[in-house]
């Protein structure tokens, strides 16, 4: 059987988006793990979501509050690893609080585990490792006039060999910023 996975999320799309595209299309992202949830719990209540989150953690599953909360500082240096994986994996949270046995099951237990496996198909694991190699292909951070740019490992390198990159929009040079790996 084929596992009903998330389709991959295209990298340069998300490097690109301002910071309200992105907590749009990070609410949409939400929407659509809900969804998939729904074909194995059909009654599953449909969690808020709020960027309001700081610090180390990278995502909270607050049942209290009725919703999922992400950390906007990490959602924007990690935006791949946040919508192949912190997405899901809050809301697998969600959909185990809501089974039967839910509220007794261990956070990152047996339950939560399968909920990864066999819905969304990641691989289990309890915290986020944000890593470029892996996670962000693109996570170093250029600046022009008018927004924040990310390059890959190649193409800083090949700025950082003297290659001159410029913005689009504004047309000024980009200027490497820093490096928005490993956090969390
Ligand atoms: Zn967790
Ligand atoms: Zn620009």
């Amino acid at each position: 059987m084929q596992v009903p996975t998330l389709p991959a999320p295209d990298a340069d799309w998300l490097a690109a988006l301002d910071r309200d595209a992105l907590h749009g299309a990070a609410h949409e992202r939400a929407a659509e793990a809900w969804r998939l949830a729904c074909e194995v719990h059909p009654q599953l209540p449909r969690p808020a979501a709020w960027f309001d989150l700081r610090g180390k953690g990278a995502g909270q599953a607050h049942f209290g509050r009725g919703g999922l909360r992400f950390n906007p500082q990490l959602l924007a240096e990690n935006r791949l690893a946040f919508f192949t994986e912190v997405i899901p994996h809050e809301m697998a949270h969600w959909l185990v609080h809501h089974l039967a046995e839910g509220p007794q099951a261990r956070p990152h237990g047996r339950e939560w585990r399968h909920v990864m496996r066999a819905l969304y198909g990641l691989e289990p694991r309890a915290t986020h490792v944000f890593d470029t190699r892996t996670a962000s292909p693109a996570p170093y951070r250029y600046r022009c006039a008018c927004r924040d740019h990310f390059f890959s490992r190649r193409r800083h390198a090949s700025a950082r060999a003297g290659r001159d990159y410029f913005c689009r929009k504004c047309r000024n040079a980009l200027v490497y910023k820093d490096c928005t790996v490993l956090r969390g």
